[in-house]
């Protein structure tokens, strides 16, 4: 098609250069060849021989005369010169003679550098759009995934809700025969790292079906109608094949839900999005075409998907529970050297992992291992694995650190476990140290939570004083004036708490069971109530955190020894301390 186009382009190319050469020609030979001298020129106009002269600043006129001749002279350049010859009745012109051929081929030459400007312009427009257009696109398909169910750990009732999409991929007829119409579409929806991509292969996989794979935001481009092209040949690929899984990543990249606010640019978007509509309505339901989308907001996405006859199931992937990780573990440590894991209380300290977070997490420790030139992968890789992943890597070089900051750091450090120990002791304090990470905290305490599928008011109040005890231990043991900067992640995510349990749980006074949300959509706020709730609220908490430290100071100066002496404690040195030291008081 190019070629074609670059064949056209040598037409223009032609006329310019013939133009060019016979305007050169033609200006050679026209040249007026005879030149008289001003007296036979007057001469000329005494004998009324002249039809017109013409005058320019040049120093030569031009002289036509009635016979057609033409010759050049001298410009005599006397004020009242045109007067004169129009009194004798002499035609003057104030332009240069031109010759007609002359200024055909200068037409022609600029018509045709402008015709070869737009073919130019025309054909770079092809090629970017070529470069990004449907045919250029690149979908990874791939004929023999390898991926089943068993590469699946958990997700039981995801699991469950493709079983009959991929029994319907293998035996379509059967279906048919029922007369049961099969969902063109699904959608997979949760947090990221769920296993939505997984699943979606273990379903081709399972079926023996080719896989195509796309995100959402390929589609997402400068040029309007690029992506619909993309759908459509997405889409004839796919049937070319018969049987196939497409899979579509960040659908909500194209399928997001169109708010009036902030209308305009959102053509693209609209015209791909229509352009899946339309592909996914054209084929037939026994055809053996499905296609899976993920999106990690289902609320997020356009009605217009949801209806029946396209994506008309949603099926949700949530974060494994602990059963689930535990399994997910398993299976990513099944193929390495393991020796004495405690996959049971690993599944218990990994709450709120993804299977993506497990399965870094796993490989993490087999790099730590490798490192180490161990002969197998054992607790204490998983442990400095799980380190990393939450905190961040230890700083290696710490000489720099002074004393007094490192004394800082660890009333501090102490000061949340020993809270998490009285209002939370649930929450197992698994760590606690004071060497800095490379993620910039001075040090950091790591509890495991207690799995829940709810938190109630209490626990979160609970939660805010485990962050306020950092900054507490600070204040009671250097006075008010020395608290550090050191707080300010902890403060930052005690306000979030208290902000979302006032505004949004319904657990506060001053909006009661309203959401703040809801209230600023309509305009109703009251920001001034709201904010002297939430700081009296803080405030509270800050203040009975204190009073937790004040009593238990000893327990509070003990760890911090501790911590100093070793940098990093665990959960048997702090019970060994507050038991000590309960003992004492008791
Ligand atoms: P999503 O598409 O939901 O963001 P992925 O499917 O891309 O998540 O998951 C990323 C990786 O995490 C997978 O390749 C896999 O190694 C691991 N993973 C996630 N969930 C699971 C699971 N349920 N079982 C096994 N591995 C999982
Ligand atoms: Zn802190």
């Amino acid at each position: 098609m190019n070629k074609i186009k670059n064949k056209y382009i040598l037409l223009p190319v032609i006329t310019a250069i013939f133009s060019l050469v016979f305007l050169i020609f033609v200006s050679n030979t026209f040249k007026i060849s005879t030149d008289k001298l001003y007296i036979d020129f007057l001469k000329d106009a005494s004998s009324k021989n002249i039809s017109t002269v013409y005058v320019t600043t040049s120093p030569k006129i031009q002289v036509k005369l009635k016979d057609g001749s033409i010759y050049e002279t001298d410009n005599p350049r006397t004020n009242n010169f045109k007067e004169n010859l129009l009194k004798d009745g002499i035609n003057v012109s104030e332009q240069t003679l031109t010759n007609p051929a002359e200024v055909a081929s200068i037409a022609g030459f600029i018509i045709s550098l402008v015709v070869l400007g737009i073919m130019a312009f025309k054909s770079s427009k092809i090629k970017t759009k070529s470069m990004f257009s449907a045919t250029n696109l690149d979908v990874a398909c791939v004929e023999d995934i390898g991926f089943n169910f068993d590469n699946v750990a958990g997700n039981e009732e995801a699991k469950d809700s493709v079983q009959d999409i991929v029994d319907f991929l293998k035996n379509p007829d059967k279906y048919s025969a029922y007369g049961a119409r099969m969902p063109k579409g699904l959608i997979l929806y949760g947090d990221p790292g769920t296993g939505k991509t997984l699943l979606a292969k273990a379903v081709a996989g399972e079926a023996n079906v080719p896989f195509y794979a796309v995100s959402g935001s390929d589609f997402v481009q400068i040029y309007v109608g690029v992506g619909a092209g993309r759908i459509r040949s997405l889409f004839k690929k796919a049937r070319s094949h018969g049987k196939a899984v497409i899979f579509i990543d960040e659908i909500d990249a194209i399928g997001k839900k169109r708010d009036n606010g902030s209308g305009g640019g959102s053509d693209e978007k609209d015209q791909t999005l229509n352009a899946l509509l339309t592909e996914m309505s054209g084929f037939n339901e026994t055809e053996g075409i499905i296609i899976i989308a993920a999106t990690n907001r289902l609320d997020m996405l356009d009605p217009a998907l949801l209806r029946p006859g396209r994506f008309d199931r949603h099926i949700e992937v949530t974060l494994p529970d602990v059963s689930a990780r535990e399994k997910i573990l398993k299976l990513h440590l099944k193929n390495k050297p393991i020796k004495d894991i405690d996959y049971s209380e690993w599944a218990h300290k990994t709450t709120s992992f993804s299977g993506a977070k497990l399965e870094n997490l796993a490989n993490e420790a087999a790099i730590i291992a490798c490192k180490d030139n161990s002969c197998f992968i054992e607790n204490e890789h998983l442990d400095k694995a799980y380190s990393i992943m939450l905190a961040g890597y230890e700083k290696v070089d710490r000489g720099y650190i002074k004393d007094n900051d490192r004394k800082i750091t660890a009333f501090h450090e102490a000061g949340h476990a020993l809270i998490s120990l009285k209002v939370l002791p649930n929450d197992k304090v698994s760590k606690v140290t004071i060497i800095p990470t490379t993620k910039g905290a001075g040090g950091y305490t790591l509890s495991i939570p207690e799995e829940t599928l709810y938190h109630n008011k209490e626990h979160l109040k609970k939660k805010i004083m485990v962050l306020l005890g950092g900054r507490a231990a600070e204040e009671i043991i250097f006075g008010q004036d020395h608290v550090t900067t050191g707080a300010y992640n902890d403060l930052q995510r005690s306000t979030q708490l208290v902000t979302s349990m006032v505004t949004e749980y319904g657990m506060g006074e001053s909006l009661g069971l309203l959401t703040m949300g809801k209230l600023s959509d309509s305009g109703l706020a009251n920001q001034e109530a709201v904010f002297s709730e939430c700081k009296d609220l803080i405030s509270e908490l800050y203040e009975e955190v204190k009073n937790i430290l004040t009593d238990g100071k000893e327990v509070l100066e003990s760890m911090t020894d501790l911590l100093i002496q070793k940098e990093t404690i665990c959960y048997e040195d702090l019970i060994n301390i507050v038991g000590e030291k309960s003992n004492i008081v008791a």
